[in-house]
């Protein structure tokens, strides 16, 4: 082979790769669905779920979700959130003091379970994985890994579609269920980095969600954990990552004002 079809082979293998790993890139990153979408989506999937209360029995009482809810407002004020006004953010509590787990559709839809809520020690724990929950909206993670999930062509096809609902309806089936809020490990480290951003402007500590991953790290999983792992997987490297931007940001360990563990515990003994 001479050195100069040798150089172009080269030059040809180089070319391709990049290409390869940019339409990777280029996958990972696009979302082909309209930010109406996400708010149809979540506002079914909320219809789903308050039409099946054997699954999802909501708390009556409004105190827990308002004391949520309060939280999620104040998570909202950060500058970081760009859909605030756009998507519902709205929270329910669901009564299931078995399940260790909180999700959010897309388009905002906050349901937060009675075990999460008992499991937690303090407030800026819950705002924590509230952030995290947040994160998940505005990063839009359930259309993105529709996209890449449906294949570009179709996802294309089905955004553009006349028959949008429809479509959507066999996209969203696809998945089965909650299936679609499973979020891969790439999304939940970048929910993790969001939920320390939105924490930032608040008073609350902004590596809240460490409490949690100090909770849940012992437990084997299964049970009770069965549930959060198939919507939140949990490697070691969040906690790292966590305690790597606090240290980058230079936040002092948290003192009881930034974490409302008396509040929180008088909010615990109301449920
Ligand atoms: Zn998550």
């Amino acid at each position: 082979m001479s050195p100069l079809s040798d150089v172009l082979r080269r030059a040809a293998i180089v070319l391709v790769s990049a290409l390869g790993s940019l339409v990777l890139t280029f996958c990972g990153a696009i979302n082909v669905f309209p930010i109406n979408e996400d708010k149809d989506l979540g506002a079914r999937f909320d219809r789903e779920i308050r039409a099946n209360p054997a699954e999802y029995p909501i708390r009556k009482d409004p105190g827990a979700r308002q004391y949520v809810q309060r939280i999620v407002d104040k998570i909202l004020t950060s500058p970081e959130v760009k859909y605030r006004g756009t998507f519902a953010y709205k929270c329910e509590v669901i009564q299931n003091d078995k399940t260790i787990n909180a999700f959010c559709t897309p388009g905002g839809y906050i349901y937060v379970y009675t075990g999460l809520l008992k499991l937690v020690d303090n407030e800026a724990t819950l705002a924590g994985v509230l952030g995290h929950e947040i994160a998940h909206a505005e990063l839009r993670h359930s259309t993105k890994r529709m996209t890449t999930q449906l294949g570009l062509e179709t996802a294309m096809a089905i955004a553009l579609g006349n028959n949008t609902n429809r479509n959507i309806e066999l996209a969203a089936n696809m998945f089965g269920g909650l299936g679609l809020l499973k979020n891969s490990r790439d999304d939940e480290t970048d929910s993790d980095e969001y939920s320390f951003k939105y924490l930032k402007s608040t008073s609350w500590y902004p590596g809240g969600i460490l409490g949690f991953f100090d909770k849940v790290k012992g437990r084997s999983a299964g049970g009770t954990l069965e549930r959060l792992l198939s919507t939140h997987p949990l490697p070691d490297d969040r906690i790292k990552a966590t305690q790597d931007r606090l240290k980058k940001a230079n936040i002092p360990p948290p003192t009881e004002a930034q974490l409302n563990s008396r509040g929180y515990q008088e909010f615990k003994r109301t449920l």
